[in-house]
């Protein structure tokens, strides 16, 4: 599917030696044409996603593994996804504990992570908030409150929406990946965990706002901040917190494999770092993230794996050594 991390996708299936199809709504986009190294060797042109559905005896025939990422499942409905009779990277179960919030926060609690409070009652805002409508998109439709009164005045009638603390610190998202089948590294349950990259998010409008004006002079002349992905800048963590992270990492993979038979492959846990340097998990999202786009060639942390690593080849890899044992099952669903 040509759009989030497809390009690294392709071009790390083709470094592992995989035959590669791209799934497209319309024509395939032109901008595969200036990137060789990641065009797939075929298209499949779609009138619409559903129409994946009728087509899935194609798929099945020519052995294709799709490799979800976050706009594949959104374009296609996490419920048609699911009923999807293609075998599929990773195990789909996941998609309902991270796509509800509820579940999401059930499990992360029980891994034993921190994540923002979360306040029921608006009247309890005594620190400033996030507040997050169901169903927003992309970091739009959230905004923030510093009391009680600021949310009355901003909030939307007859819309549900959550809570939470706005935690202030460096937003840092942490790029896993969890291998069931190799078993030379970090050890967790029988497989590895290993850590591939990190990034920041770039947001517009809030991450330059500070150019306009505080975010006071700005809303006094009606614009309000607001969280929309426009691309990711890399990170490297401040060496000493590195054990949190794989603690961290750790805890998840193993509830997850407690509530319903565990994370396979990329996962990424999204963190803000406090000055008391503290993690709180404020999301994840359990399959390749867009943030891995600037690791084509490696990371920092990738070269301390195998040189000229991507997650997208991680991906390959993970399949290839599957394929070869015997093991498909274990890590497609
Ligand atoms: P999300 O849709 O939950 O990934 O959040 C979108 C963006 O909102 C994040 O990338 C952060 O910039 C910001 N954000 C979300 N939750 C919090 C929080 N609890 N505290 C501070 N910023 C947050």
């Amino acid at each position: 599917m040509t759009s989030h991390s497809s390009l690294q996708i392709f071009h790390g299936a083709k470094q592992e030696g995989f035959r590669t199809l791209g799934i497209t709504v319309g024509k395939p986009p032109r901008h595969y044409d200036a990137f060789p190294l990641s065009k797939p060797d075929r298209w499949l042109e779609l009138k619409d996603y559903h129409e994946l559905m009728d087509r899935a005896d194609e798929l099945v025939a020519e052995n294709v593994i799709l490799i979800p990422h976050g706009s594949f499942v959104e374009y296609m409905g996490g419920k048609n996804y699911e009923k999807l009779p293609v075998p599929s990277f990773g195990n789909k179960q996941v998609l309902e504990w991270e796509s509800n919030r509820t579940m999401e926060r059930e499990w992360l609690h029980a891994a034993g992570l921190t994540m923002p409070e979360e306040i029921k009652d608006p009247k309890d805002i005594i620190q400033p908030v996030i507040v997050k409508y169901h169903g927003a998109k992309g970091g739009r439709g959230f905004f923030i409150a510093k009391n009680y009164h600021e949310f009355m005045r901003k909030i939307e009638k007859g819309q549900s929406y959550t809570i939470q603390e706005f935690v202030l610190g460096t937003r840092y998202y942490l790029h896993y990946f969890f291998s069931p089948l190799r078993e030379q590294g970090y050890s967790v349950d029988g497989g590895i965990l290993e850590m591939l990259s990190m990034d920041r998010r770039d947001e517009a409008n809030i991450d330059e706002a500070n150019r306009l004006g505080s975010i006071n002079e700005l809303e006094a002349v009606g614009i309000s901040p607001t969280f929309v992905v426009t691309g990711n800048i890399p990170i490297v963590l401040r060496e000493s917190l590195l054990p949190k992270v794989f603690d961290m990492g750790e805890k998840v993979v193993k509830e997850s494999i407690k509530r319903f038979g565990g994370l396979v492959g990329p996962f990424c846990l999204e963190t803000v770092v406090t000055d008391q340097l503290e993690f709180k998990v404020f999301e994840i999202s359990a399959r390749i993230v867009a943030g891995t786009n600037p690791y084509i060639t490696g990371s920092p942390y990738m070269d301390l794996i195998e040189p000229n690593l991507s997650t997208g080849r991680r991906i390959a890899q993970e399949i290839r050594l599957a394929a070869d044992a015997g093991r498909l099952g274990e890590v497609c669903s």
